[in-house]
């Protein structure tokens, strides 16, 4: 039990139900924001997601981004700002995936460093599509382009907190089935990764056990039947869920080396969240056991009568298996990028130096165990 906590929550003004996009002038009047800019990808603009935010706007739209690329890349973030100024935005909306909710944060930090005396700095408006939970948080990851090898950097600020939410779960029905699989075991491991933070508290490990519930009846399904309208609702909570406790807690050794993983060797975010996941379960079990048991259970495992470690080991293997079921890459040597098993030392040494690695509740004395769990995961 943890007797003593402490944590930020921001101000956010979160709307779930299916269609509400349909309505987003009405919430988007309330807070008298005229003059908005979408930051979005292409494939947004390709199955008419673009479109139905367009007509729901009208002429709010002023102006628009839409080839946000992943892992949020420092000069598309020069040249959104340059956007957001020529247009004389009052908010900027980032609609998509992890990445172009992560620019929309990066072009309200830049703004706000820009124009210091601005108030209020550049609000967010989020439009999830994905499962990775970004919209609910205060952080963004940005990658310098210019340092070799190239680093994800990460930005924390009560500030970003997007603070205006649309869930609305027909925009997942698109969502490819990969997709749909990978940002969605990003999604658990963030509730993982919040059940044994050394920052936890009540409310971080409701929202995480809930999330997994969640996630334990719906992701399957999802991937199985994208237009399963219930499915997506159901996975969409626990998206929602998982972003919640991911908010307000540190994150350990799975998030900081998913981090490099992305930033310096370019593997989509989903697909290093699904092959890291069973290995940082495994490494941490020894430490983390106690607080993971809830999960093992809501995953189906039946905990009682077996030893913890047991129970963990279940756990991973529960979680590899599922990543299996949904064929995403379950080794880094399949994560379908130019990486080779000689680069995994310089990967651990900068994952060693990574704040959020080095926040894992299983204290990490040495780069030679990052290393160890690279090469368990190549
Ligand atoms: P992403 O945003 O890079 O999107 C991946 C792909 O999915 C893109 O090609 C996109 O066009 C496509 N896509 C998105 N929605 C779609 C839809 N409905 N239909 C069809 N295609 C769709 O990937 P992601 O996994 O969502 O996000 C990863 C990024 O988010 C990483 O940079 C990660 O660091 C960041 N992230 C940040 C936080 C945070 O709290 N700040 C949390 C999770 C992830």
């Amino acid at each position: 039990m943890q007797s003593e906590f402490r944590y930020l929550s921001y101000p956010q003004e979160v709307i779930f139900a299916p269609g509400v996009l349909a309505r987003l002038s009405e919430a988007v009047d309330r807070s008298g924001w005229q003059r908005l800019l979408l930051c979005t990808s292409h494939s947004l603009q390709a199955n008419g997601q673009v479109d139905s935010l367009k007509s729901a706007l009208g002429g709010r739209l002023v102006g628009m981004f839409d080839r946000v690329q992943p892992h949020v890349q420092d000069m598309q973030v020069d040249e959104v700002l340059a956007l957001a100024v020529a247009h004389e935005i009052d908010a900027v909306i980032g609609m998509g995936g992890g990445s172009p909710i992560g620019m929309a944060k990066a072009v309200s930090y830049a703004f706000g460093t820009a124009f210091p005396a601005a108030q209020p700095s550049l609000p967010i408006i989020a439009i999830p599509t994905t499962y990775a939970g970004s919209e609910m948080t205060a952080v963004y990851g940005m990658t310098h382009t210019h340092e070799t090898p190239p680093r994800k950097v990460t930005v924390n600020d009560p500030k970003i907190a997007p603070k205006l939410v649309i869930y609305d779960p027909g925009l997942t029905l698109a969502l490819p089935p990969p997709l749909t699989a990978s940002t969605g075991i990003n999604a658990l491991a963030h509730c993982i990764e919040a059940l044994y933070s050394v920052t936890r508290h009540p409310l971080s490990t409701a929202a995480a056990l809930s999330g997994i519930r969640h996630i334990s009846g719906a992701l399957f399904r999802c991937y199985q039947a994208g237009n399963n309208l219930e499915a997506r609702t159901e996975m969409f909570i626990g998206s929602h869920l998982a972003g919640l406790s991911l908010a307000s807690v540190s994150m350990g050794l799975h998030h900081g080396l998913c981090h490099v993983l992305g930033g310096t060797a370019n593997v989509p975010h989903g697909i290093a969240n699904s092959i890291i996941l069973p290995h940082a379960i495994r490494f941490n079990a020894d430490v983390t056991a106690p607080q993971l048991l809830p999960a093992a259970e809501a995953l189906g495992i039946s905990v009682n009568g077996i030893s913890p470690m047991v129970a963990m080991d279940a756990l991973a293997q529960k979680v590899f298996e599922l990543i299996g079921r949904m064929n995403v890459p379950q080794r880094l040597r399949d994560a379908g990028v130019a990486l080779k098993e000689s680069d995994l030392p310089s990967l651990a040494q900068l994952a060693f130096q990574n704040r959020t690695v080095q926040n894992n509740p299983k204290p990490i004395t040495e780069p030679a165990q990052i290393e160890t769990l690279l090469r368990n995961a190549w």
